[in-house]
């Protein structure tokens, strides 16, 4: 990996004609591997929806590739920056610079988009990409080996395959800059490592997204948002709802809702085609452990799946706040709903707990949605929906504090990977000589002027 790297760092970057090029053949190659990105991802989790991959692997990535595809003349361009007066005629200018080579770490939650997108802003700057996937999912990592080696020369985008010891040392190399998808846990490693380099790091972190609901909002609309978000891929979404909080005179309805929406998007989730599984038996043992200790009263599985890798919704009333599942992320198909009275309480609540990296609010009231968006710290806040906020172009998409640390997508996925480099140039009627020593009696009467 270490001479790969220094290999790459001692060649130019990508020229903008090859940069549009190379988009151009990735969005190709995209379209053209779709169906055998779904299936290695459907064998990686014994079953993954088709739907679900064509439309948070594929899709949301061709479109990113649009959108810069789109923008990136305007992107590239150096800007004029006025000189302050006092160095008149002078004049400086602010000029995007690849970084180098840019690091990218993934997860396996979408093993295939969790690349992509990163090396869209990685390329559209001009850098040269190491990859490193998950080794979760295994056939998905293999698959963009090979068809990464379709688009892009090995000095242009590396692929390097294995476990987490290999992670450690990808991290660990003198990258130019690292963005890392995964957990805050890993992404606390990610980020010692890398400063022992001083390489700087994009961390796209987890946690626990709480979604709100105000007392005014139809009960049904909320539930059947929360349930779609939060059932696509069986949980497994770093956006996906974690918890509920509701007024305790409106649980039941809300449960009921939840319970209708559910079992008529996905009946019978043990066959069904478009509900997908856990990853591994790992995280599936992990989740049942999330249950433990929780009375069975308090558990409601909407749908029975008895063996394999898949989980039933299930919803959690009101667990222990002090219980694991209300101190993890969960990350799969169980939902706690914890009642908390009013709006005031239920800030208080969020506000308490780490900063997450999305906040959902159902409310219709603009007085309601602006004092939530102003009172609380998350990556984003979404309002009346679920998940979406990751599919709109040009949004910067990342989280804050335990949810992460700087963002991208769009221009300012190429902002994370450009150095904005600044430039003076000075005019031949340089007058600065009035500012420099020695200082005589009417250069010290001018800077006593200057500072008034
Ligand atoms: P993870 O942190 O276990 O793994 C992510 C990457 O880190 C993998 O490439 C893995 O090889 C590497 N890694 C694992 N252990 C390591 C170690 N000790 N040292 C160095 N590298 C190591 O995360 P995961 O289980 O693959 O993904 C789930 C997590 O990712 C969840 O917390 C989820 O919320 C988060 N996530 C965040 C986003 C986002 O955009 N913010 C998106 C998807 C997932």
């Amino acid at each position: 990996m270490k001479r790969q790297l220094k290999t790459m760092q001692a060649l130019p970057p990508l020229a903008l004609a090859t940069r549009i090029q190379r988009l151009k053949a990735l969005a190709r190659a995209i379209r053209h591997h779709q169906q055998q990105v779904a299936e290695a991802i459907n064998r990686d989790f014994s079953h993954r929806s088709t739907e679900e991959s064509l439309l948070a692997e594929i899709m949301v990535c061709l479109e990113e590739i649009k959108h810069t595809q789109r923008h990136l003349k305007q992107w590239v361009r150096s800007r004029r920056w006025h000189a302050d007066w006092k160095f008149f005629p002078s004049k400086c200018a602010i000029t995007p610079q690849p970084k180098g080579v840019v690091g990218i770490m993934a997860p396996w939650n979408y093993p295939f988009n969790l690349v992509m997108e990163p090396l869209v802003a990685a390329i559209a700057a001009g850098n040269r990409v190491m990859v490193k996937p998950s080794e979760i999912t295994g056939h998905t990592a293999a698959l963009i080996k090979t068809m990464l080696a379709e688009v892009f020369a090995d000095d242009e985008v590396h692929v390097v395959l294995g476990d987490a010891t290999v992670a450690n040392a990808f991290s660990a190399l003198p990258l130019d800059h690292i963005l890392f998808t995964g957990s805050t846990q890993v992404g606390k490693i990610i980020m010692r490592n890398a400063s022992d380099n001083l390489t700087p790091v994009t961390l796209e972190l987890g946690g626990k997204s709480p979604v709100l609901i105000d007392h005014k909002y139809p009960i049904k609309r909320a539930a059947k948002a929360i349930a779609q978000g939060k059932w696509f891929n069986a949980g497994q979404t770093c956006l996906a709802p974690d918890y509920v909080l509701i007024d305790a005179a409106r649980m039941e309805a809300l449960v009921e809702a939840i319970s209708q929406v559910t079992t008529a998007s996905y009946p019978n989730p043990a066959d069904n085609r478009d509900y997908s599984c856990v990853v591994n038996p790992h995280h599936h043992q992990r989740l049942q452990q999330l249950l433990d200790g929780i009375p069975n009263e308090q558990i409601h599985h909407l749908g029975t799946v008895t063996e394999g890798q898949k989980m039933a919704p299930t919803l959690v009333l009101n667990p222990p706040l002090d219980h694991p599942i209300m101190r993890q992320e969960i990350f799969g198909p169980i939902l706690p709903i914890i009642t908390c009275e009013g709006l005031a309480e239920q800030l208080a609540f969020i506000n308490q707990r780490d900063r997450p990296l999305t906040l959902y609010l159902f409310s219709n009231r603009q007085a309601v949605i602006k004092q939530v968006r102003d009172q609380t710290h998350s990556g984003s806040l979404t309002v009346n929906e679920t998940l979406v906020q990751f599919a709109q172009q040009g949004l910067p998409f990342g989280g804050i504090g335990a949810s992460g640390m700087g963002s991208y997508h769009g221009y300012q996925g190429f902002l994370a990977m450009s150095h904005m480099k600044s430039t003076y140039y000075q005019s031949r009627l340089n007058l600065n000589g009035l500012v420099r020593a020695p200082y005589t009696r009417l250069k010290q009467s001018f800077i006593q002027l200057l500072n008034r």
